[in-house]
Formats: structure tokens, C-alpha cells, sequence
């Protein structure tokens, strides 16, 4: 980390000479301007602007209608980026680059409710009012390709050769041939104050995971999209792409994000308990029966496009069922870690293509909620979950999840109902995409046969 007497020290030694200020949009990516280092600092850290559709876009960019925040009509005009300089940090595989990420204000300085930090902060705080905080981790699952990001999208996303050959889960002589991309990836979001545990190949060929010790929720997600985005930038330093898509061929393994999950009163685990079954307090039970219940609400904060639903399939390790288990990786939610500190609930429903400020707010408001109701735990389910035909299935496709989002109670008064319209809007705006677009497949099978 940097403080901003560092940042000065750096900038007036001339080491330091860009500091980007990065919002995270809605689909958790970092967005903002390069600042001169020098203007940053005598502007005292100022805050600075953006427009208000890069809370109101998609992947490519669009100005969809149908957004009550921003429209062509109210002329798209600005929000406030204030920086979070407990964020400031070094990016070290830049030159002379250093990164603060910023909260989206109105001019009043009131945060835009649909920003992804203020969702988060916002459950936060009404976790806290309870008395409790959360601590989270998430894997980042994604496929190095051997080719560049644009030599992939000249061959029109068909020259797509993983960068090795074989399945590498867990694999030491295929993820050496990694190391181009992994080595500096891990070294330089240690040093940028990311507590990097590790990666290990995954079950595909080029498909690595990375794994990042947990943090307070906040910290987390800002770890999670900031490596995100190391990935991506390191991968192309080094001539090659990689893809967070949850499945980019029907014939591969799919890509998660799993999101382990515990809560804290007083730096003391809070979902522990040694006299209970499997040790795991009656607090974590009510906290787990909150995500199960209101698993299909927010199942669109875990998986946002059309391609996520493609991951949810029978034999996949991704699960399909909405239930729990302990320790087993068919299960939607998985009871893991033992001992005081390890106990937490790991959420399997999530893609790689998640945004991890949505996903974790989300589950923070079943989660209140399954405390606030005092819920009560079904069984653990045992054995192979994709057979269990007693348990509701995650939704299978983002039409369905969209309308679960639309019609959640529970997340319109945990988070307000202009967010959850505006995030239906943009649910919305994906099918309407995907309707009016003629894909590769409908033409291969029915150009000659239909
Ligand atoms: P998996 O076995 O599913 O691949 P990993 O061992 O890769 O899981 O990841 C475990 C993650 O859980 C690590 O990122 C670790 O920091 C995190 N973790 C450990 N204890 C806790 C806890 N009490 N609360 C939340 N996360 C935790």
C-alpha cells in the first residue's frame, strides 16, 4: 500500500510519474482516466468526474434506454470519482504507476446507490449495525490463451489454442509453462498489498486459479477486481489473452468464482461453535439458511450474462441444486474449514465473470436476512447433489433469474428499488441483446439442413 506522503516522496523523486483513478462498474471492471502524478498531487487528491453512463452501460459499451439514473434525455451528465486513498497502491508492472480506486458521488456527495462499492458498503453497514463483520475470499478461475487478445479477435474468436495442451489441475510441469504470465502476476500483486496465497492449475488445459487470503468484505472484492485486471494487463504484456468468460466452449470445463464467506463479533470468529454439529454456530446456520432461501433472487448478481447459465451443468463441479453440504463440491454451498477460524460457507454458484462487489452484497442481504428471520437450517444434504431431484434447481437461464431478481422482496428492501430495477434494466438489456442477434450456431445447424 501507499500512503499519500509516499505518493508526494515517489513523485518529486520522478519514480512515480501516473496515478490511474479507477471506478469499478457494473460489471466490476476498472474504469477512470490516467492522472499526471503531479497534477494529482497538488490537486491534493482531488476529486474528479465521469459520466454517469459508465454506471448505465454493458460490456460493449452501449447507451441502452430504460435506465431511470441516466438517459440521451437528462443529457448523460456527470458523477464525482473521489478517491479512496486507503486504496492507493503501486501497479507495479506499470512504469512510474500507481492505482486508487474511487467511491461515485452525486454533486451533493451523496454515493450513487447503483455503484457496486456503495451497494457492498451499504450491506456492510447493516451487517455491522448488528454487531458483526464479514470476512470474505474469492477464487479467480480464467484460461490463458497462446495468443494475443487481438490475434483472437482478428481469427473472429476462432483461433482460441489454451496456452497448454492437457488438463493442469494441480499440475507442476504444466503450470511451469505458465510461469510467464503466474510468476510476475502473483509477485506483483504481493507487492501491490494483495495477499496473493497462491495459484494451481485447474481441470482444463490452460486454465488456472488464483487464490487470495481472505479479507474484510470490502477489501476483498477490491483485491478481486484489481487482480481481475492484473490478469488480463500482465497476459497481454506477454503476447498472450485471458478469458474470464464462465464457458467459452461447450467442450471445456467451465470457469467460478467461488466466494468463501464468515462472520466476526469482536475479532472472534462468530460461525463457531465446538459444542454444535460439525462445529458451526447457530449463527452460521441462520446465515446459510438466509442464502439458501434467496438463492434464486440474487443468483443474477452471481451470474450477469447469457454464457454464465452454460457453467450450471450435471458432472461439472459447478453445481446445479440449491442446497448445502459439508465438504462436497456438488453442493451449491459448501460447509468447509476446520477449527475456530477456517469455519465458513463457500457459494459455488458464482462465475468467473461475477462482479464480486454485487455477488458479496447480495449474499451479505440473504445472509441478514437469515439472521434477522432466525431461519432454520434444513439438513445437510449427503452424496451426489446433480441427483437431487427434492431441491430447487439455481436458475436456468437469465430470463428466469431476471425475473427473481425483479420480483425479490427481500433484495428491494435490503438494497432499495432503484437498484434492483436498474440491474433488471441491464439483465434486461443482455436478452435483448441476445434476441436480436443471429449467433454462430443457429447458422451452422440450420443454413444447409433447415
Ligand atoms: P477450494 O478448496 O474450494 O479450492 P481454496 O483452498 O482454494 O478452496 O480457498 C480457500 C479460501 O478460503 C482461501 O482464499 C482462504 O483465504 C479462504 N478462507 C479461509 N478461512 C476463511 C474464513 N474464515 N472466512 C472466509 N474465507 C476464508
Amino acid at each position: 500500500m501507499l500512503s499519500f506522503e509516499d505518493l508526494k516522496t515517489r513523485v518529486a523523486d520522478g519514480s512515480i510519474d501516473t496515478v490511474l483513478t479507477c471506478l469499478v462498474d457494473m460489471q466490476g471492471r476498472l474504469m477512470g482516466k490516467r492522472f499526471h502524478a503531479q497534477a494529482f498531487v497538488e490537486s491534493g487528491h482531488a476529486e474528479t468526474h465521469c459520466c454517469t453512463y459508465l454506471l448505465a452501460t454493458d460490456l460493449e459499451m452501449a447507451t441502452p434506454d430504460g435506465y431511470a439514473s441516466t438517459s440521451w434525455e437528462s443529457g448523460y451528465g456527470d458523477y464525482t470519482m473521489k478517491p479512496d486513498l486507503t486504496t492507493l497502491r503501486l501497479v507495479s508492472w506499470l512504469d512510474g504507476t500507481a492505482m486508487v480506486l474511487c467511491d461515485v458521488m452525486d454533486h451533493h456527495g451523496h454515493p450513487i446507490t447503483h455503484s457496486p462499492r456503495a451497494m457492498l458498503k451499504k450491506q456492510i453497514a447493516r451487517l455491522t449495525k448488528l454487531g458483526f463483520s464479514a470476512t470474505m475470499a474469492t477464487e479467480l478461475e480464467f484460461f490463458l490463451f497462446e495468443k494475443s487478445f487481438s490475434e483472437i479477435a482478428k481469427s473472429g474468436f476462432r483461433d482460441l489454442a489454451p496456452i497448454s495442451d492437457y488438463n493442469e489441475d494441480y499440475h507442476i510441469l504444466q503450470t511451469t509453462k505458465e510461469e510467464g504470465v503466474m510468476r510476475p502476476l502473483r509477485n506483483h500483486l504481493y507487492a501491490m498489498g494483495i495477499p496473493v496465497e497462491g495459484s494451481k492449475g485447474e481441470a482444463e488445459a490452460g486454465q488456472e486459479e488464483l487464490n487470495i487470503k481472505y479479507a474484510d468484505a470490502l477489501a476483498c472484492a477490491d483485491h478481486h477486481s484489481i487482480s481481475k485486471h492484473a490478469v488480463k494487463e500482465i497476459a497481454w504484456q506477454q503476447g498472450h489473452a485471458a478469458t474470464f468468460l464462465p464457458k467459452w466452449s461447450h467442450e471445456r470445463v467451465g470457469s467460478s468464482s467461488h466466494v468463501h464467506q464468515s462472520l466476526w463479533k469482536d475479532g472472534k470468529p462468530a460461525f463457531f461453535d465446538p459444542d454444535r454439529p460439525n462445529g458451526k454456530s447457530e449463527l452460521m446456520d441462520h446465515y446459510m439458511a438466509g442464502l439458501i432461501k434467496y438463492a434464486a433472487d440474487y443468483t443474477y448478481f452471481m451470474a450477469p450474462y447469457v454464457n454464465s447459465y452454460k457453467r450450471f451443468a450435471k458432472g461439472s463441479f459447478a453445481p446445479t441444486r440449491i442446497i448445502w453440504s459439508v465438504d462436497n463440491r456438488t453442493a451449491a454451498y459448501r460447509l468447509c474449514g476446520e477449527g475456530s477460524k477456517a469455519i465458513r460457507v463457500e457459494c459455488r454458484i458464482p462465475g468467473s465473470d461475477m462482479n464480486p462487489y454485487l455477488a458479496q452484497a447480495a449474499m451479505l442481504a440473504a445472509g441478514i436476512r437469515g439472521i434477522e428471520e432466525k431461519l432454520a437450517l434444513p439438513a445437510a444434504f449427503t452424496g451426489d447433489a446433480y441427483e437431487d431431484t427434492a431441491s430447487a434447481h439455481i436458475p436456468r437461464n437469465l430470463r428466469d433469474a431476471k425475473e427473481a431478481l425483479l420480483g425479490s422482496a427481500m433484495l428491494r428492501t435490503a438494497m432499495g428499488d432503484d437498484v434492483i430495477d436498474h440491474y433488471a434494466r441491464a439483465a434486461e438489456w443482455e436478452l435483448e441483446e441476445f434476441d436480436r442477434v443471429v449467433t454462430d450456431w443457429e447458422i451452422a445447424r440450420g443454413f444447409e439442413r433447415a
